[in-house]
């Protein structure tokens, strides 16, 4: 099974372990350059993404996590997680910086404060079935998008899920809804990317 990481530095990291460990991943936390070299996919959560890179820097995991993307090392990020994989963020606070890697703007928190969180059934290019259950959290969208992006999910008009290459980002949360079929996409994005074993 391939082994996927989830950067454990703050956020719901625990959600998206269950999640990927019931999406047949073997999941680890990550904190460390160590430990990142040693995954061969990584979901960066949800949480507050000024945090998240803040706390990348301090432990030294934000300049090898920019390597191992530009590597084309299969990524995910959810919410704050989506944000951290966005080239631009529209908003961003003083000392914010991201991963990088999908060719798109993100405007933070553009759905609206914590109160006016909410869920709506969402159609995800590439989840076959009904659509998935959107759980939005002061949740971002995304404003626009470079020619080479994919436009997975938009929901009231806004983009909410996109994919270039190896990364993908949903501005909704599936690691909280117990329907783990947006996790097993990306753990399909991590199998299809594996040298085989026997190479
Ligand atoms: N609003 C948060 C941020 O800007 C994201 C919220 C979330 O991840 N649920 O980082």
């Amino acid at each position: 099974a391939p082994v996927i990481g989830v950067l454990a530095l703050q956020g719901d990291v625990r959600e998206h372990l269950i999640a990927l460990a019931a999406a047949d991943a073997v999941a680890r936390p990550v904190r460390r350059p160590e430990e990142l070299a040693e995954v061969d996919g990584l979901v960066l959560p949800g949480g507050e993404s000024t945090t998240i890179s803040k706390l990348a820097i301090l432990f030294g995991v934000m300049e090898p996590l920019r390597a191992r993307v530009r590597d084309g090392m299969p990524v995910y990020g959810t919410c704050a997680g989506m944000i951290m994989l966005a080239d631009k963020i529209l908003d961003p606070r003083s000392g914010q910086e991201t991963v990088g890697g999908i060719d798109m703007i993100v405007r933070r928190n553009a759905f609206g404060r914590q109160n006016e969180s909410f869920e709506a059934a969402v159609d995800v290019k590439g989840v076959e079935g009904d659509p998935v259950e959107g759980v939005f959290i002061r949740a971002p969208w995304v404003e626009s998008v470079g020619a080479g992006t994919e436009v997975l999910a938009e929901h009231g008009g806004h983009i909410v899920a996109v994919r270039q290459g190896n990364a993908l980002a949903t501005s909704f949360h599936p690691e909280l809804t117990g329907d783990h079929r947006v996790h097993a996409l990306f753990v399909d994005m991590v199998r299809a990317n594996r040298v085989p074993e026997s190479l």
